[in-house]
């Protein structure tokens, strides 16, 4: 709980109905879409306005309190958990679209308009604003930019830092920063913007974005590529880039998976395929015709049994519903649904989930991968169920040996989903010794108090592995009944 004297002067900021510390209100902001972690704050706040944001920090900073910025709380990093207590500030009550500009292509926006709304406010006039997340019906803006979010369109448009080019944010001081702007060229010292996309929350409160848009592409047309073998799959994906084609998407369902989302949507998907290819092409009606014509040889040359193009937008908005479906359909296997998003070069694709095939078997737990095939950005979903200690301890195991296979050839222990709680263990193995030092002396020089989402990004001790388990009755600050602290190498 908020002490008395706090709770009234952040009421005096945002209004009675505002600030909330009852244990209900504080349990439903302990947790957020990441499995196993959970952590009670003190209090939730959910301000309406920059200043009465900049007003809270500087509350929080003068008497030390701890701040987690949350936007919808969809994240998979255990980003918003508020793991060393404090204030959760929401920022779901700043959801406006403040401009579309028309003529510089731009939309500035605040951090509480949910993904899928900006859109579809931006397609009515014919603009388009690319990164799309699985989770864009429910993620915020300010939550995309904070994780730096992909999405399915990532490999021919990039993700969220490709499109913001200005931010106002609120410094862990409570002083108000603006960066960038519309201006398409801006050198002006270093680059502040892209220093906050993907900061975790842990630099500042992203209070308005300005991004950029791109016309909206004139059509699009669906294809799915059924394949008997995952490294047919992988090959056609290879050689369609080598080809010079950059498909919108190109989604990767492994055969668990399809049985899985084929039970669940019921949209005759064949279950005794090896490996599916979800491919979308967008751009001028001729271009996207040739493409997929081109795409659909390529893939029955790569050995594709079968190749289905959509005759409709809506029957090719079906066919993509399902790999949006994919992680709800998971869900409903087992009671605990981990997903990771270990990520290699695309070349490196077959290799990486014939890896996950066998740590999986090696550590008999239950693996479904789908993921981002254009990008090699792969989802390994784990079904398993987090009463079960003992499973849960060869989960994270399993889980250590993929981050590792995947530094190994050549990627990242996340391409998308952040660092947050469940990877800061893993950081190093990515960035180094010298990468974490400078990230940890940025951290440090603009918030020396580290208020802002501390306990995030960096280990506390890089061979010790944290795993706190929810559920049970939550001590304060964390470690429940069921913590469970577990000592695993990291290399
Ligand atoms: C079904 C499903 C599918 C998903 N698919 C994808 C996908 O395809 N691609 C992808 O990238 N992610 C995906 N995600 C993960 C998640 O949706 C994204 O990380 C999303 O960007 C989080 O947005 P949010 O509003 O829920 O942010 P939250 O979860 O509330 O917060 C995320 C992080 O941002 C910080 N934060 C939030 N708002 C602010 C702010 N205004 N200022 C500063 N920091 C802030 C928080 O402190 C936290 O560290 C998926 C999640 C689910 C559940």
């Amino acid at each position: 709980m908020l002490r008395p004297n706090i709770a009234q002067e952040l009421r005096a900021i945002v209004g009675d109905n505002w600030v909330m510390d009852t244990p209900e209100d504080c349990f439903a902001y302990s947790y957020d879409a990441t499995p196993l972690y959970q952590s009670l704050p003190d209090g939730v706040i959910i301000p309406g306005t920059v200043e009465e944001v900049a007003a809270i920090v500087k509350v929080c900073a003068r008497e030390n309190i701890k701040i987690v910025s949350r936007g919808s709380g969809s994240n998979l990093s255990a980003g918003t958990v508020p793991i060393e207590g404090g204030l959760v500030v929401v920022l779901t009550r700043l959801n406006q679209i403040l401009e579309i500009d028309q003529d510089n292509l731009t939309t500035t926006f605040q951090p509480g308009v949910i993904t899928a709304n900006l859109h579809r406010e931006v397609e009515q006039l014919g603009l388009f604003y690319p990164p799309d997340p699985g989770s864009m019906n429910i993620s915020t803006l300010g939550g995309n930019i904070a994780e730096c979010a992909g999405g399915l369109r990532g490999l021919k448009y990039g993700v969220t830092k490709d499109y913001i080019m200005g931010l106002q944010a609120v410094l862990p001081n409570g002083e108000v920063l603006r960066t960038g702007g519309k201006s398409a060229k801006d050198v002006a010292g270093y680059d502040l913007t892209k220093l906050l996309v993907g900061s975790e929350g842990t630099l500042a409160i992203i209070t308005e974005a300005t991004a950029k848009l791109i016309p909206l592409p004139e059509t699009k047309r669906t294809m799915l590529a059924m394949f008997q073998d995952l490294t047919g799959s992988a090959k056609a994906v290879s050689r369609i880039i080598a080809e010079r084609m950059i498909p919108a998407t190109m989604e990767f369902l492994d055969n668990a998976t399809i049985r899985v989302v084929e039970d669940f949507a019921r949209i005759g998907l064949p279950t005794d395929m090896g490996a599916i290819l979800m491919i979308e092409q967008d751009g001028p009606e001729a271009v996207v015709e040739r493409d997929i014509r081109k795409i659909a040889e390529i893939c029955r040359k790569e050995g594709a049994v079968e190749v289905r193009v959509a005759d409709s937008l809506e029957e090719g908005a079906k066919l993509m519903q399902a790999r949006r479906f994919a992680l709800s359909a998971l869900a409903r296997v087992r009671p605990t649904t981990i997903l990771e998003d270990a990520t290699v070069p695309r070349a490196r694709l077959a290799e990486m989930v014939e890896q996950i095939n066998a740590i999986a078997k090696k550590y008999d737990i239950q693996i479904c991968t789908f993921g981002h095939a254009g990008d090699g950005n792969l989802h390994p979903t784990c079904m398993t169920d987090e009463r079960d200690k003992e499973e849960i301890h060869r989960v994270e195991q399993a889980f250590e040996e993929i981050f590792l296979a995947a530094i190994k050839l050549g990627g990242t222990i996340t391409g998308e989903h952040g660092v947050g709680m469940a990877k800061m263990n893993y950081l190093s193995l990515k960035v180094g010794d010298t990468g974490i030092e400078v990230m940890k002396a940025l951290k440090h020089a603009i918030d020396p108090q580290n208020i802002m989402n501390p306990g995030k990004l960096f280990a506390r001790d890089t061979r010790r592995r944290v795993v706190v388990s929810g559920g049970g009755h939550l001590n304060h600050h964390g470690h429940g009944n069921g913590c469970e602290c577990n000592e695993h190498t990291a290399s």
